[in-house]
């Protein structure tokens, strides 16, 4: 038999507290459009599809003339399939993991380190910090996208010191004076920001818990009183107090922007850049890694000495957050996401409805291609006999080729691809 070098896959979908509950989540209505025998509990959160080869989730290959049950496991017997400039450079690994999220409730506030900090980190910690890479990711929303990413403008920063004095209580007198008259020296902004932040998160947990009770009382009060409470961003606070009461994570909305991506925008998140994601189901995609630095949002371990040590203290705006996508050049229907770092790409694929037949080209490195929606039928040279591609379909397709579509849907298609242009 000929070797088959594209092939569908199942893949692995994680049910962690904070997805969005059956079929209200992406992630579920995608997993019952691949595969129409599934079933969907309606009670049960549906928080992420892994579509890769990571061993907390490796994917299924759906077709039985294969040997391997799954797809680390035949990356293995074929390395070749990686593409040649990325079996070298990521040591024969797929180099990515591909996810969908649905979320519901807000995922912990987070950074991840860069390669240099991993590798110290995971000496020192291993129980910790589990291997010695880096870990950017991107999301790309689907629904509208809500989260927090990077420091706010000083003058915003400045503004909640003022108009909120639990948070004011917890940064200091002293460390918010020398933020306020360090505005126009960028070094002296940055310093002053580190320290601000350290302060409110080394504070003893009765004292922010204190403050935090205060200030949710006060702005419930003025709340039920018809006040607007935007200047203590009251909406947001309370919604976050409700699913982590007396976390540490709810003080900062005063650090960090509020990001909201309409669909199809994306947010980047490389090292050291502080985030969370709130609400809302996007396509996210990152390096192979499980390093990660809380700063609140959770009850897991949270490691202040590193995350105040390493974090970006460069304040900028929420806009300047959603990162630029750019149309292909050599395909008008493509559209790139295309970060600074070797790992991944994503490629948004949007197949017009006057267009039967699309040839998705191919690339030079391994990639997994996921429907979002519109139906097809693949062929390829490497894939026989045929794929029938419905939304929610996952395929695997190795290097070097190339895949048709005959596109069946009257209203077009629309596919995310995920791979590693080097
Ligand atoms: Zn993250």
């Amino acid at each position: 038999m000929e070797e088959v070098r594209v092939f569908p896959l199942t893949c692995a979908v994680q049910n962690y507290a904070w997805g969005k509950i059956g079929l209200d989540s992406e992630v579920a209505k995608l997993v019952v459009g691949g595969d129409p025998l599934a079933v969907i509990e309606g009670d049960k959160p549906y928080a992420e599809l892994w579509m890769g080869a990571h061993p907390k989730g490796d994917a299924q290959i759906k077709d039985n003339r294969i040997a391997q049950t799954t797809l680390g496991q035949w990356i293995a017997h074929y390395p070749a399939c990686l593409g040649s400039k990325v079996k070298d450079a990521f040591q024969g690994q797929l180099p990515f993991l591909f996810k969908v999220l649905s979320v519901n409730t807000a995922l912990s506030i987070q950074a991840h380190p860069n390669k240099e900090l991993a590798a110290t980190l995971h000496a020192q910690f291993p129980e910790h910090y589990p291997d010695n890479n880096h870990k950017p990711e991107m999301a790309i929303a689907l629904t509208r996208f809500q989260g927090l990413c990077g420091f706010r403008p000083v003058d915003e920063i400045l503004g909640f010191l003022q108009a909120v004095p639990e948070f004011h209580a917890l940064v200091g007198r002293d460390a918010a004076e020398e933020l306020r008259s360090s505005v126009g020296d960028e070094v002296r902004t940055g310093r002053a920001l580190k320290k601000c932040f350290t302060k409110m998160m080394s504070c003893e947990k009765k004292v922010f818990v204190d403050e935090l009770n205060e200030l949710v009382k006060r702005v419930t009060q003025e709340g039920a009183a018809g006040k607007d409470t935007s200047s203590s961003n009251g909406d947001l606070l309370l919604r976050l107090h409700s699913q982590y009461p007396g976390d540490i994570g709810c003080f900062s909305i005063y650090f960090l922007n509020y990001v909201v991506l309409e669909p199809g925008q994306a947010m980047f998140l490389g090292a050291n850049e502080p985030h969370a994601y709130i609400y809302g189901d996007c396509i996210e995609c990152m390096a192979c890694s499980d390093n990660t630095v809380r700063a609140g949002l959770t009850r897991k371990y949270i490691d202040v000495n590193t995350l105040c040590e390493m974090l970006n203290y460069k304040p900028a705006s929420a806009f300047s957050k959603i990162f630029p996508c750019v149309s292909d050049p050599a395909d008008p229907c493509v559209t790139l996401y295309d970060p600074p770092v070797p790992d991944f790409t994503v490629m948004k694929i949007q197949v017009p409805a006057s267009v039967k037949d699309y040839t998705v080209a191919s690339v030079d490195s391994a990639s997994i291609l996921l429907v979002i929606e519109g139906d097809a039928t693949a062929t390829s040279a490497a894939a026989f006999p045929d794929v029938t591609l419905t939304r929610g379909s996952v395929l695997f397709v190795s290097a070097n080729e190339s895949v048709s579509l005959q596109v069946t849907s009257q209203s077009g298609m629309t596919l995310f691809r995920a791979c590693s242009l080097l």
